[in-house]
């Protein structure tokens, strides 16, 4: 028996065998088919929000948004996220410029965007990191003061709410992922979510190679469509989502009660933020603490993981360097224990015992 640190939920296979039939009946299988639809509607009742795209990942999700602001120049951005949100500015051909992270909550220090700014940035582009919300009020006043566009990596973020809607309403584009790891899945895949009409439009062209019609190309784009195989397992998971954000705050609470009185802490919610528990991260004293409970679970078939670590400012592509002393700082300490909807409390607290000893040595 291994315990990893996610497990992808799968619905019972006789609901995606259901959409198996309508597929074959219709012959319908990619472009913009009918389940494909079918799931952006259901999201976007489901979420309360107006413009949204399914798409074939959350990589292509922030390339197909960064496209659709035509970005030149400097991104504001964090070191703390997982690689595509940095690979993506570069591959847009805009340069990151990285800002600290705040050390309770693990996302981009709002305070200190403002300095970063220069003529050359274009854009803001923040990640809620684990599925908590970044300081949204804060990064909004900023790039309101200095006209810039907001892109969030929203990856982690489905189930979380800010003031009392959905994280992915805010920002000009939201950008999220539905892979297989993440707590909704449609197996691969991704959403872009617009603030207007307009941005919905141009992300809508950008998804489809740029169409206009047969023979009419507006812009560059790409192939970011995705296909009614992965729309039907979105449909399927949809109906368990509720049920698995109420597992996950029940397991995460369990945790807590279990690793009180440990020498390590948890991020910190931020204010406002209703959060969806998609990760169970915890922040040891010393990344010599953490290797020693990294092992003691391995030696047990357990396998947390190091989200993220190292340190996006430390890729040997940036061509710039930035001072970023609290990622550097925290992100050799930070471990994502296991938590899927499957997980039971017993392996939890057994999860716990062995932290707990690996941390008295
Ligand atoms: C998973 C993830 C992505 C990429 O999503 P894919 O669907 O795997 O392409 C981007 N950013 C963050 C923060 C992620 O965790």
């Amino acid at each position: 028996m291994q315990i990893n640190v996610t497990k992808t939920f799968l619905p019972p296979i006789a609901e995606y065998e259901r959409y198996l039939q309508d597929i074959w009946s219709r012959g319908w299988i990619t472009n913009h088919g009918p389940l494909v639809n079918e799931l952006e509607l259901q999201l976007k009742e489901r979420l309360g929000l107006d413009y949204l795209l399914f798409v074939s990942s959350g990589t292509t999700a922030l390339q197909i948004a960064l496209r659709a602001l035509d970005l030149e120049g400097d991104v504001i951005t964090t070191p703390f996220s997982y690689v595509a949100t940095t690979a993506s500015i570069i591959w847009h051909g805009c340069e990151p410029v990285m800002v600290d992270i705040a050390p309770d909550t693990l996302n981009i220090d709002a305070q200190k965007i403002e300095a970063a700014i220069t003529e050359r940035t274009s854009a803001i582009l923040a990640t809620h990191v684990y599925g908590n919300s970044c300081d949204i009020a804060a990064i909004q006043a900023v790039a309101e003061r200095h006209g810039l566009p907001v892109i969030y990596d929203a990856a982690h973020a489905f189930g979380s709410r800010y003031r009392g809607r959905t994280v992915f309403a805010y920002g000009d584009i939201s950008a999220t992922s539905f892979h297989a790891t993440k707590l909704f899945h449609t197996i691969e895949g991704g959403g872009v979510i617009a603030r207007t009409p307009e941005l919905l439009r141009r992300l809508a062209l950008v998804r489809n190679f740029g169409h206009t019609s047969p023979t009419d190309f507006e812009c560059v784009g790409i192939n970011g469509k995705n296909s009614e195989f992965h729309a039907a397992m979105g449909l399927c998971n949809l109906n368990y989502v509720d049920k698995i954000l109420q597992v996950r705050a029940d397991l995460s609470a369990h945790y807590d009660q279990k690793l009180k009185g440990l020498p390590l802490r948890r991020p910190s919610i931020t204010p406002g933020c209703d959060y969806n528990h998609a990760y169970c991260p915890v922040i040891f004293e010393s990344e010599e603490a953490l290797l020693r409970v990294v092992e003691t679970l391995t030696f047990h078939n357990i396998f947390p993981r190091r989200y993220f670590y190292p340190s996006l400012s430390r890729l040997r592509y940036l061509n710039r360097e930035f001072r970023t002393p609290v990622c550097d700082d925290i992100a050799p300490r930070v471990l994502c224990l296991p938590i899927y909807h499957s997980l039971s409390l017993e392996e939890i607290d057994m999860i716990c015992r062995l932290i707990s000893r690996s941390l008295r040595y």
